[in-house]
């Protein structure tokens, strides 16, 4: 997945360069920031260095600590995990959907502990996950809910934009993301007081009324002007990037269909709006990594590039002595996240693919699978 960039992005750049506010300051955060949090139907939004810094400085704001556990699917990228580590507490990790690859909440209800202090449902792969039952549950618990949407800008649960149905919701501009601005991220929030805090924790903690004044240990998470620049020109290029992002999958839905290939493309379950990040292809039930790997291998001999689904976090080294709670309870193989996992992989996604490149990568994967 390529950044999608124009003569636009240049022109904000330059013009940030030109002003000579480079760092932090500078009109372009404040107008992404506002901007960004009109996208999302939320009046706050706060930006950051990265999506990693933006779940943790979210966490943190939270007060997620030591001793508490937090919540999240096995199934998404490890930045999720490392920071609930990076704040100091315990990813208990659950499995998710079969479909949709999404957290499943009977397995959260189940993993939920005297200890649980937050939840973060994942939009894994821009399909939202189901917030209604993440949120019952929290209520009913009294849990912080963070959604990590990191993979899924614009899209809508129940017709409801992510990132404005926890407290908070959390989002990244990096390179390979929907919209970009390099390396960037962004908190989303409907609560004053915790858009205040968070902007507080960004910037060294520093006192706003009292210059070198610090409380607490802060952290510098800030996004700089130029990220924002480039952020201002993605914001106002959006429908036209999110209307590419349609059409890509709409090649590709319907040249498997017409040619009759077996395998799920970007399942989306009936609730959801889904953002188009990468194009998710799931190989049949009666397939395995070995076959997915071969595939891969395969297309890529055919300059064709491709990358397998996420490993389920609780199998990663680091991860391996945390709890993980399946539908049948604690410790259990995580089934769904392994099967997609193993099953699952992304083709090439672009912008910039031409109809020619997606017919290309159809008919080699038609021959993938004859073999
Ligand atoms: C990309 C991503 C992140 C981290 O974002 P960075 O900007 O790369 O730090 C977090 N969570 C998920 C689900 C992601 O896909």
């Amino acid at each position: 997945m390529e950044p999608d960039l124009t003569e636009i992005e240049e022109r904000f750049v330059l013009e940030a360069v030109q002003s000579r506010w480079i760092s932090s300051i500078g009109k372009f955060v404040d107008r992404f920031e506002q901007e960004f949090a009109e996208y999302c139907d939320v009046p706050y939004a706060v930006g950051v260095c990265n999506g990693t810094a933006a779940l943790h400085l979210a966490l943190r704001c939270a007060g997620v600590g030591p001793g508490d556990e937090v919540i999240a699917p096995s199934l998404t990228f490890v930045a999720t995990a490392a920071a609930i580590c990076h704040a100091g507490a315990e990813p208990v990790f659950v499995d998710c959907d079969s479909r949709n690859g999404t957290m499943s909440v009977e397995a959260v209800d189940q993993a939920i502990s005297a200890r649980t202090k937050a939840i973060i449902p994942v939009h894994l792969y821009g399909h939202p996950a189901d917030m209604d039952l993440v949120l019952a549950l929290a209520a009913e618990r009294d849990l912080v809910v963070v959604e990590d949407a990191a993979e899924a800008h614009g899209a809508c649960y129940k017709g409801r934009k992510v990132g404005g149905l926890g407290d908070m919701g959390v989002f990244s501009f990096y390179g390979n993301k929907l919209l970009t601005t390099g390396e960037g991220g962004m908190i989303t929030t409907r609560d004053s007081e915790v858009y205040r805090r968070l902007k507080f924790l960004r910037d060294h903690a520093m006192d706003p009324e009292r210059r070198y004044w610090h409380s607490e240990i802060g952290f510098n998470y800030r996004m700089t002007n130029l990220q924002a620049a480039v952020g201002c020109a993605q914001l106002a290029r959006v429908d036209e990037i999110m209307r590419r992002r349609v059409r890509i999958l709409e090649l590709y839905r319907r040249g498997f269909e017409r040619d009759g290939v077996d395998v799920v493309i970007n399942a989306s379950s009936e609730w959801a709006s889904c953002a188009i990040w990468l194009i998710c292809l799931v190989l049949p039930k009666r397939y395995h990594s070995e076959d997915r790997d071969r595939i891969c291998r395969e297309l890529k001999s055919l300059g064709i590039d491709t990358r397998p689904y996420f490993v389920p976090n609780h199998m990663l080294p680091p991860y391996t002595s945390f709890r993980a709670v399946g539908l049948e309870g604690d410790m259990c193989v995580l089934n769904n996240s392994v099967s997609l996992s193993e099953r699952g992989l992304n083709l090439p996604s672009s912008s910039s693919l031409a109809d020619e490149d997606i017919n290309r990568v159809i008919s080699a994967v038609r021959q993938a699978l004859a073999c």
